[in-house]
């Protein structure tokens, strides 16, 4: 029986069936990008972050970013926290929600981000999610 089968798979992976099965952009969809869908807004935060590439736009406390104690940034940076459909809650930062939104973001204040993503929804996107921050995303 289990000789049978292993005939049968071998027969199925010949060099044309292997390049059909790599092609198909279905099995890609499915394994990388599940989609996801916002269901609730927990939480959104406009604050000024430090600059430098090596901080990775930390957060400024007291105006002052506790990674390198610089104190001369006024750049804004956002992030958002979502619950999705499926109940996780996850975190979206400047860049990957700007692609959520499919739009540039204006972070003049933490009231106006909220109308622009409330603006937008429903929101769905395809995407990564790892230590609940949300990496990779595309809009759908
Ligand atoms: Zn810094």
């Amino acid at each position: 029986m289990f000789v049978q089968d292993d005939e049968l798979l071998l027969m199925d992976i010949n060099d044309t069936g292997l390049a059909a099965f790599n092609d198909d952009p279905d099995f890609h969809t499915q394994e990388a990008a599940p989609e996801h869908t916002v269901e609730e807004i927990m939480y959104t935060d406009v604050y000024i972050c430090c600059t430098k590439a090596a901080c990775s736009k930390k957060k400024y406390e007291d105006g002052e970013c506790p990674n390198c104690a610089a104190r001369d940034s006024h750049q804004n940076t956002a992030r958002a926290v979502f619950q999705l459909r499926d109940g996780r809650q996850v975190t979206a930062f400047h860049d990957e929600l700007q692609k959520l939104l499919a739009r540039d973001l204006d972070l003049q204040s933490n009231d106006s981000l909220l109308t622009q993503i409330i603006d937008t929804l429903p929101i769905k996107f395809t995407g990564q999610i790892s230590t609940n921050t949300i990496r990779n995303v595309v809009r759908k």
